[in-house]
């Protein structure tokens, strides 16, 4: 058994104008998919076939395990949580517990697209749940919260701000590309994330 390519339930222009046709499609054909090869070559004929991905990254890693597995996992997460029907903000729940949380919408966003546009070099920004309660974070290269360099927390929103995310339409502008993120964000998926944290 091994890790798949996922196939994205839009097309690579469907997020047009926020992430452009190009960029999609070399970020799912090509970077996604080396993950998986180099995850698949990496747990091959070792105990780790067979376990679940989340298993895995909390587990001691390897560093082709470490880049590949949280690279394979966090794009796995990263094309749920965005859709050509998203935007507008979080309703019920989710809605509440940001508000309790950050104390508004506006406010969540400008501390999660802080931690975004602030994670030096290539990485991820995250939103993550725990027993109910959320908070921001924000990881190097292909980490995640999930491992043990880690904040532990289940993450429910991640924006991958790696160069190759976004470079093609917004070039140094990486605060634009966070700020068109946010048109996309499918909430429904993030708030079914949620109640599973
Ligand atoms: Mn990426």
């Amino acid at each position: 058994m091994s890790f798949e390519l996922p196939k994205l339930s839009y097309s690579y222009d469907a997020l047009e104008p926020h992430i452009d046709a190009r960029t999609m499609e070399i970020h799912h054909s090509k970077h996604h998919a080396g993950y998986t090869t180099k995850l698949n070559a990496a747990i091959e004929g070792t105990s780790y076939v067979g376990q679940s991905i989340e298993t895995i990254l909390a587990g001691e890693l390897s560093p082709g395990l470490r880049n590949n597995g949280g690279g394979y996992y966090n794009h796995c997460l990263f094309w749920s949580i965005i859709s050509p029907n998203g935007g507008g903000r979080p309703s019920g729940n989710l809605a509440d517990a940001i508000n309790s949380t950050f104390g508004s919408f506006e406010e969540f966003k400008s501390v999660f697209s802080s931690a975004a546009a602030t994670q030096f070099g290539s990485g991820w920004a995250w939103l993550c749940a725990k027993n109910g309660k959320l908070s921001v974070c924000s990881t190097p290269n292909q980490d995640n919260p999930l491992m043990k360099s880690g904040c532990g927390n289940m993450p429910i929103l991640g924006i991958d701000v790696w160069e190759h995310a976004y470079y093609l339409k917004y070039q140094n502008r990486r605060p634009d590309y966070i700020e068109a993120f946010f048109n996309i964000v499918d909430w429904n998926e993030v708030s079914r994330r949620y109640r599973e944290a």
